[in-house]
């Protein structure tokens, strides 16, 4: 069911409100509500918080369609809280922007990232020995891109400069 909608979130780590009206679609599609079950804090650490990305649908659906009860306020508080500590959402769909390019690496990097100006140094340096061109770090500069539009041509966020785009840790 609905596989696309659900890889984009397991590729990010922000969510946009759009994406997450999207799960919320597939939700309500879903025959059975969370009603008063809850996972108790301790599955919720063990358990949910453990594989994040794969239960966020689970924790969202409980979340949406479940109810709060004397027996399960405690845990559904704890829940809730953990969740929205290791999760965020964004309210501006991916904006385009200039981002650099790692060929080796396959990464894209803000402009400013530590990674690109240590391997435009590198490369810098690499051109005053002379040293033949294809021993150099590739850093291209990709102009007016939106983060979709690299993740669909295979190039992934750099964990220095892009940590909103990786799942808390
Ligand atoms: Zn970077």
């Amino acid at each position: 069911m609905e596989n696309e909608k659900i890889t984009i979130i397991e590729e990010y780590g922000r969510m946009t409100f759009g994406d997450y009206d999207k799960l919320l679609a597939i939700i309500d599609k879903c025959p059975f509500s969370a009603n008063e079950y809850c996972p108790s804090a301790e599955e919720t650490v063990s358990i949910l918080m453990a594989d994040l990305k794969n239960y966020t649908l689970f924790i969202i659906w409980i979340l949406e369609t479940g109810y709060e009860t004397a027996e399960n306020a405690y845990d559904r508080l704890f829940l809730s809280k953990e969740f929205n500590r290791k999760f965020s959402l964004a309210f501006e769909e991916d904006a385009p922007q200039d981002f650099y390019l790692s060929e080796s690496t396959k990464k894209f990097h803000l402009p400013g990232c530590e990674n690109v100006k240590r391997i435009m140094l590198k490369n810098e340096k690499m051109k005053r020995r002379r040293m033949e061109k294809n021993k150099w770090k590739s850093m291209t500069v990709r102009r007016n891109v939106t983060r979709q539009e690299l993740l669909a041509k295979g190039y992934i966020p750099c964990r220095a400069c892009c940590k909103g785009d990786h799942w808390a840790e």
